[in-house]
C-alpha cells in the first residue's frame, strides 16, 4: 500500500486532534502507545483512522462515524471526561487524576 502511516505520524495526528478540540491525551504512556499503535494499524489496514477500540463494519462509508475522533467523543468527553477508548480526556478530567472507566459504546445505540 502506498499511503502508510508510521507510529510517529499517528502520534502527531492525535496531538493535533487534542490541541484542536481542547482535550488532553491519556497520560498513561503505555496505554497511550497501545492506542496509537492500534490507530496506525487500522489506518494501514483500512486506509482511515478507524477507532482502535472498534471493529470495521466493512466500508469507510459505514465506519465513518467511528473514524477518530469519532462522533460520539463529542458527547462522551463532556459527559464522562473521556472518549470510549480513553485516548482523549477532557482537561478537567485529566487534571482530576481520576482513572478512566468503561463507558457504554454509543455506536450501537438506537440500532
Ligand atoms: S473513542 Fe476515542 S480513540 Fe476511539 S475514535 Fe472515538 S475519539 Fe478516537
Amino acid at each position: 500500500m502506498s499511503h502508510q502511516k508510521t507510529f510517529e505520524q499517528t502520534k502527531v495526528f492525535t496531538e493535533m486532534v487534542a490541541h484542536k478540540q481542547g482535550w488532553a491525551l491519556n497520560p498513561d504512556s503505555t496505554f497511550y502507545r497501545n492506542l496509537v499503535e492500534g490507530l496506525t494499524l487500522n489506518y494501514n489496514r483500512y486506509g482511515y483512522f478507524l477507532c482502535p477500540c472498534r471493529d470495521t463494519e466493512g466500508s469507510r462509508e459505514i465506519d465513518k462515524p467511528a473514524i477518530c475522533p469519532c462522533v460520539w467523543s463529542k458527547v462522551d468527553i463532556p459527559e464522562y471526561g473521556h472518549c470510549f477508548c480513553a485516548l482523549y480526556l477532557s482537561k478537567e478530567f485529566a487534571e482530576s487524576m481520576k482513572e478512566p472507566r468503561a463507558i457504554p459504546d454509543r455506536r450501537y445505540e438506537n440500532k
